[in-house]
């Protein structure tokens, strides 16, 4: 787990994407096809030929212009390429073999890193959801009776997940009006949703579960995610059945994936739980995650929202997901729902920032104007003892 080799690559060794943090995206270079690349320091490595030249048995993954068939290849193989990477940027022995195939990072273009099988959004953040039942229902309990019990989730879009960088079009819908019928046209209340998203990437047949213990079996990695959101069109269309077209319009995630492995020294105590929950979503220490994550709007921070106050761990969620027997794909994305802090300054929307739009925040700002561009960033403990990064998550809003 902790390596105390240092690398060769020149500027990376104490950098957040040191030796021991190694995401993984599909890259465009010049003219040439897309395919897979692994982040160090300000360099992409190219991996293909250097698998090829390495003569690499599953090489021919990293040709592809997705993760998907290295997701599929399950644990096993994703650790044993982490251990042949590792070994590669840090024997100067491979310098030769290597070194001709690293891509400055600012010469490529990062493409979505994965094909999206299917997509839930879950609603993990106990202050998050506590601020939301405030804001949305002032004269209820702000949490319902289920939420302490299980982790509250939706199936999402999957289609309409896109990668950093895409520009994401105010979307037009059904707004309620005060006294009247509601209105139709571009969403007034525009806003984001601060998320971290884990990525499947072994499948399972249909009728199987993933117990807790299974999570890292079948979760590849880590993604940032922006889970654009149209507060009006969603406040008046959620009630019964949850969010709909105030969501599915757009979802960002970053380019590049961050492995488990890479997050090993992340690993915290949740919170606590009470009441315990059933059996089946119980989980011992270590099942958080110490993610800082920090909202930029416009280049100025707004939020630092920290994923170790989540209330629900990403095991739990991916057991509760799969309990009634749903099988897994790979390239299935879930999402940990917004993530809020107790603290004001750490709350992971602009709903929750503005209370509902009645608080404007920093330079007197409520939802999103057009032009306003979102950038989420995070970091967590490397297992080398520094901190690494995870890719960032950008977009800019286009005019209805
Ligand atoms: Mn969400």
């Amino acid at each position: 787990m902790t390596t105390a080799r240092s690398t060769w690559v020149p500027g990376a060794a104490g950098s957040p994407y040191d030796v021991d943090n190694l995401p993984y995206g599909v890259f465009v270079h010049d003219d040439e096809p897309p395919r897979v690349g692994v982040r160090i320091g300000d360099q992409v490595v190219d991996l293909a030929p250097v698998a090829a030249g390495d003569m690499l048995e599953i090489g021919h993954v990293f040709e592809a212009p997705s993760l998907n068939p290295l997701l599929e290849l399950g644990r096993p193989a994703w650790q044993s390429v982490r251990t042949w990477l590792t070994g590669l940027l840090t024997d100067e022995a491979e310098r030769d073999l290597v070194e001709p195939h690293l891509v400055p990072v600012e010469e490529v273009t990062l493409r979505m890193p994965f094909e999206v099988a299917d997509y839930v959004d879950f609603y993990c953040s106990l202050d998050h959801a506590t601020n939301v039942g405030r804001i949305f229902r002032p004269d209820d309990e702000p949490l319902k009776p289920n939420w302490r019990h299980l982790p509250v989730g939706y199936h999402g879009r999957a289609g309409t997940v896109v990668v950093s960088g895409t520009a994401v079009r105010r979307p037009h819908g059904q707004r309620p009006e005060s006294g009247g019928p509601p209105s139709f046209g571009p969403s007034r209340r525009l806003d984001i949703e601060a998320e971290v998203g884990f990525v499947v990437g072994a499948p399972t047949t249909i009728g199987t579960p993933v117990p807790v213990d299974g999570f890292a079996d079948h979760v590849f990695g880590v993604t940032l995610l922006n889970d654009w959101s149209a507060r009006d069109i969603q406040a008046w269309e959620y009630v019964p059945l949850g969010p709909f077209l105030g969501k599915s319009f757009a979802t960002s995630v970053s380019g590049w994936v961050t492995p488990l492995d890479a997050l090993a020294a992340a690993r915290v105590d949740l919170p606590g739980q009470d009441p315990a929950p059933l059996p089946y979503l119980q989980v011992g220490p270590g099942a958080g995650l110490d993610l800082d994550i920090e909202v930029l709007l416009n280049g100025e921070t707004v939020s630092r929202p920290p994923y170790a106050s989540m209330y629900w761990s990403p095991a739990q969620m991916l057991a509760h997901l799969t309990v009634n027997g749903a099988s897994l794909r790979t390239g299935d994305l879930f999402a940990s729902g917004t993530v809020s802090g107790p603290e004001r300054a750490q709350r992971g929307s602009f709903l929750e920032l503005s209370w509902g739009g009645r608080e404007p925040f920093g330079d007197g700002r409520t939802f999103l104007e057009d032009g306003d561009t979102v950038t989420l960033r995070a970091t967590a403990p490397g297992t080398s003892g520094g901190r690494i990064a995870l890719g960032e998550v950008t977009g800019t809003v286009l005019p209805a």
